[in-house]
């Protein structure tokens, strides 16, 4: 891979030329999705303009093709995360959906029993919180938490009585996108490990920035979103080790997950189309293909080490600004700071900062739960992307102080 250079990226990304309210767009908001390179925009459109069909179906040609397109996609991803069998990678509408599967998996598959545990943490996203939520009252399961610090790591002084011998899963998130905190992974997955307890790990704020092994992690499902990582809206991921999906029953039913149907008794079929019931979305899998090829090109090490200055120098540089408190500040971040200013509210400070062109999110995340831990009603988050440069982090930092004087 060539060395990184930040203006020959931007070049890919169409949308970085266009103006907001007259100023030239700042993109802080990657959290919450980021924007899209030419590679992935030609790909769509070169699918719809030249092989749309439906896949796993026709003999003709363009199924057929479709098809190949769309599992080659899928080996891209298994490269991407690093599995060990395309079969272990099924396609979902993204990490809500991947998590739902999972969670439902468990609770339909008799994985989970009244005075069970199921233990998330702190930090967890409302996706990772609330399809366990549904699993444990359907079950009469219990959802124990790991604690957080003040500062936003996770606390994990009991780590060794949350995870106890009740305990049938532990789902965590990899990246907070409240607080950007990078979890202590290693230490949660060798504990859970040693108590033969299956790890879900919520990689949504993870592969945009790092570069991900599935296999050295560890964990038994890792999730994440097309839409976060670059790609097309609409889709995500689940890998899952082979056994547990094995084992695991299908999330939907119908066309394309089934061996053999009679109005007695359907028989499903194997990995991965168990989970993919239904005409897929082939142009989003596409797309999804062409992205993680685009960041694979890139080299992943590179967009985290571009990352990595742009963060600690954002830091910086919001720790000078008067009356500014960063909302944690974790031993090891990616990506997001979240920080409130003084008397200004959230979304005072978000639309004054609209207004000049720069797009951060405020609010609570779909983090509410870190948000009453800290205390805080919600926070402006900026969140930085691969294409991001220390100059967009000037123009944030000059918004900042309009906007204090606006309403300081
Ligand atoms: N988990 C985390 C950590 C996230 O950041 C998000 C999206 N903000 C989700 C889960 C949910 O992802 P999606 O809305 O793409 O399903």
């Amino acid at each position: 891979t060539a060395p990184f250079d930040v203006d020959r990226v931007r070049a890919d990304f169409p949308i970085l030329t266009r103006e907001v309210h007259g100023k030239p767009l700042v993109y802080l908001d990657n959290a919450a999705t980021t924007q899209k390179p030419r590679a992935v925009l030609d790909r769509l459109a070169r699918y719809y303009s030249h092989e749309n069909a439906n896949v796993h179906r026709g003999v003709h040609f363009l199924s057929a093709d479709g098809t190949e397109h769309y599992e080659e996609a899928r080996r891209s991803v298994q490269r991407f995360v690093g599995a060990e069998h395309a079969r272990e990678v099924v396609f979902t509408r993204g990490t809500t959906e991947s998590i739902n599967l999972v969670a439902h998996g468990f609770a339909r598959g008799g994985f989970l029993a009244s005075g069970d545990e199921i233990l998330v943490s702190a930090l967890e996203h409302h996706a990772n919180v609330v399809p366990w939520q549904m699993a444990a009252e359907v079950t009469g399961a219990t959802l124990r938490v790991i604690p957080m610090t003040d500062r936003g790591d996770l606390d994990l002084t009991d780590l060794d009585s949350l995870i106890n011998e009740r305990t049938r899963i532990v789902a965590v998130t990899h990246t907070s996108n409240a607080l950007g905190t990078v979890t202590p992974l290693a230490k949660i997955i060798a504990a859970a490990r040693a108590m033969d307890v299956p790890v879900l790990v919520d990689g949504a704020q993870a592969t945009p920035h790092a570069a991900v092994d599935v296999q050295a992690l560890g964990a038994d499902f890792f999730v994440f979103s097309s839409h976060k990582t670059y790609g097309p809206t609409g889709i995500g991921v689940l890998w899952g080790r082979e056994a547990w999906l094995d084992k695991l029953p299908p999330y939907q039913g119908g066309g394309d997950m089934i061996e053999n149907v009679t109005f007695e008794k359907t028989t499903y079929t194997g990995l991965p189309g168990k989970f993919e019931a239904g005409t897929p979305h082939v142009a989003g899998g596409i797309g999804l293909g062409a992205a993680v090829e685009y960041l694979m090109d890139l080299g992943m090490e590179n967009v985290a080490a571009h990352e990595a200055d742009l963060v600690s120098y954002a830091e910086a540089q919001l720790g000078a600004v008067e009356g500014l408190t960063f909302v944690g500040t974790p031993e090891a971040r990616a990506s997001a700071i979240s920080f409130l200013l003084d008397g200004i509210h959230p979304y005072d400070a978000g639309t004054v900062l609209d207004r000049l062109g720069i797009a951060v999110r405020t609010g609570q995340h779909c983090a509410q739960p870190v948000m009453d831990r800290l205390g805080v009603p919600g926070t402006v988050r900026a969140s930085f992307g691969l294409y991001n440069t220390r100059a967009e982090v000037d123009v944030l930092i000059d918004g900042l102080s309009r906007v204090r004087t606006l309403f300081g």
